[in-house]
């Protein structure tokens, strides 16, 4: 088959386009084209009044070697690649009949955990899952007790539970990793056989939606399960138990906050970026750990339809365009870079804290991206430097504890978030009443003046950048955007540093994994990360060192 990359269309081109384009661009007769596929639709919108639909085309001709030699050279035509998930090992008779301590076990089901566990459970090696939060419906209930009732469970909420932190959110599923391998068309088939839309596997910027999330979670732990996974929901890692009798750090175990002792040789960590507990476990047995840069800021709103229409003139609302998201950086003068993050289009802004008596904001949508306002992180590059992190590993959570209990103070001691417009944060004055936009966030916002919230480096950077993007997205700047706080949960704020056997620098065994580890920023990478981890373990387990 040949894949044609870069064929560009008008937006509202009829279907008889494609195959012209197709025959146009082989230079071949009607006669000699079998069948095409879109493999990838995208658009480019950097003219607003003249917005192209680029495909990706998978081709089938009658004689493909003689296309090829005709058109050796002409960029944008080759072979399609062969994108199907190989397995690298298989669970021997052997290794399935060993006791107990032979089963690999994943801590966090998240889409980390979640590929990790199905990987390994499709390699017939019968993972175990152990998961701090609930099952995803009932971890909903607990997650909606916040947004609408001011009471936050700590152990079930947006960050803890069945699939994760990305379960209550856009779904965005693009990712900027490098994918040698194709695992990422792993990842989105096996979303898509676990009902998300089939869309996602072509459309340039997937998204899945709060509800399809659900269920996807919920289908994929009935899979692994099928296979021989076991889950334990609501079953925390409180401590590893680590053999240091040898000179070096060798797994043995887990356990349980109620005192269970899991036998194992193989740990997946996989918990993600908000298990300060868990990370500071680590650090007391002394597991390598290393801060890392994230980014520290704010969420803001505008109305969807100002972004629609800045981003595609005469074309908003165009259905194949649906709701316009953007991406945004600024280098400002004091070095700093802020940037835009975790843009949700049509969505709302959600309450994230996983502790009590903090603050955090991020954003979700569900798949028709239809709510009023558009949300997007705000943030400021952060380095360890800025919070320590260059004398203590654990640094910069402390920082962000200090950033969210101070919202939290400042929103009024009650998960309201602090709030204020763009025109009285570029002007430097106490917002008091809301204007055009209406914030989303609940339990709801408490209007403020937001500077002594964050650092007054940020505050300058962010200010410096409001102007600098309203002169991309026209409108950025309006005075009644409004900003709420405290945006600090970005990435994770420690790596956990493994070797290239994946395993961690000082503890054999142990694998750290996906967004908590400092490997992946989203739900894509993160599954990604799963994948790969997954098959260390498979080769750990098989007793091979073969790792590419
Ligand atoms: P997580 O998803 O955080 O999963 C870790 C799991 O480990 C959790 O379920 C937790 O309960 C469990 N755990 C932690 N500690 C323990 C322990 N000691 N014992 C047992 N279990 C434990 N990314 C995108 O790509 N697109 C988006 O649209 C998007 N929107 C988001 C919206 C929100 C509101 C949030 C919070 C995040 C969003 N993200 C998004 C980020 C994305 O969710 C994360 O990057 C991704 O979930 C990381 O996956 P992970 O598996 O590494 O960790």
């Amino acid at each position: 088959m040949l894949r044609l990359t870069d064929v560009h269309l008008p937006l509202d081109h009829p279907d008889s386009d494609l195959p012209a384009a197709i025959l146009a661009r082989l230079k071949i007769d009607a006669g000699e084209l079998v069948g095409y596929t879109v493999f990838r639709r995208g658009y480019d919108a950097r003219r607003k009044n003249a917005i192209m639909l680029v495909y990706t085309l998978d081709v089938t001709v009658r004689d493909e070697a003689a296309v090829l030699t005709r058109l050796q050279g002409v960029p944008h035509i080759g072979i399609t690649p062969d994108m199907e998930y190989k397995f690298v090992a298989r669970a021997t008779a052997s290794i399935a009949a060993r006791p107990d301590a032979a089963r690999p076990v994943i801590i966090g089901f998240g889409p980390c955990g979640i590929f990790a566990a199905l990987i390994l459970a499709q390699m017939g090696f019968k993972p175990i899952i152990l998961e701090r939060g609930k099952v995803v419906r009932e971890r909903t209930k607990d997650t909606w007790g916040l947004w609408r009732k001011r009471d936050l469970n700590p152990e079930s909420n947006v960050q803890f539970g069945e699939g994760g932190a990305g379960t209550f959110s856009d779904g965005k599923l693009h990712s900027g990793i490098k994918d040698p391998k194709h695992y990422s068309r792993k990842v989105l088939t096996e979303f898509v056989k676990h009902y998300a839309p089939e869309e996602i596997l072509y459309v340039s910027k997937p998204h899945i939606g709060t509800f399809r999330l659900v269920k996807m979670v919920e289908a994929m732990r009935e899979t692994i399960e099928a296979l021989g996974g076991e889950f334990r929901f609501q079953a925390k890692v409180t401590d590893l138990d680590i053999d240091d009798a040898q000179g070096g750090k060798q797994i043995r175990g887990v356990v349980l906050e109620n005192g269970e002792h899991i036998a194992t040789e193989h740990v997946v960590l996989a918990v993600g970026h908000s298990a300060r507990d868990t990370f500071q476990m680590l650090f007391d047995r002394g597991v390598y750990i290393e801060a890392k840069p994230f980014s520290i800021g704010f969420r803001i709103e505008h109305p969807q339809s100002l972004i629609d229409r800045a981003r595609f003139g005469k074309f908003a609302g165009h259905p194949l365009l649906g709701a316009a998201d953007y991406k945004l950086v600024h280098h400002c003068k004091n070095g700093r870079a802020v940037y835009s993050f975790c843009m949700c289009p049509g969505g709302t802004v959600v309450a994230a804290t996983s502790e009590p008596g903090r603050v955090v904001t991020n954003g979700m949508s569900q798949y028709s991206r239809n709510e009023r306002n558009a949300n997007s992180g705000f943030v400021v590059g952060i380095d360890p430097k800025d919070f320590g992190g260059d004398k203590h590993p654990l640094a910069g959570i402390e920082f962000q504890r200090e950033l969210e209990s101070r919202a939290f103070v400042m929103g009024g001691s009650n998960y309201d978030a602090p709030g204020q417009l763009v025109g009285d944060f570029l002007a430097g004055k106490p917002s008091k009443e809301f204007g055009s936009v209406l914030p989303s966030y609940k339990p709801g916002v408490h209007l403020t003046d937001l500077a002594p919230a964050l650092p007054a480096y940020a505050i300058e950077a962010m200010r410096e950048a409001i102007p600098a993007f309203d002169r991309q997205i026209k409108g950025y700047a309006m005075r009644d955007a409004v900003l709420t706080g405290v945006e600090t949960r970005t990435s994770s704020p420690v790596r956990i540093k493994r070797l290239d056997n994946f395993q961690s620098l000082n503890t054999k065994g142990l694998f750290p994994a996906g967004e908590g580890a400092g490997y992946a920023g989203g739900i894509l990478s993160a599954a990604v990360d799963g994948i790969k981890v997954a098959e260390a373990v498979a080769l750990s387990m098989v007793g091979s060192t073969d790792i590419h």
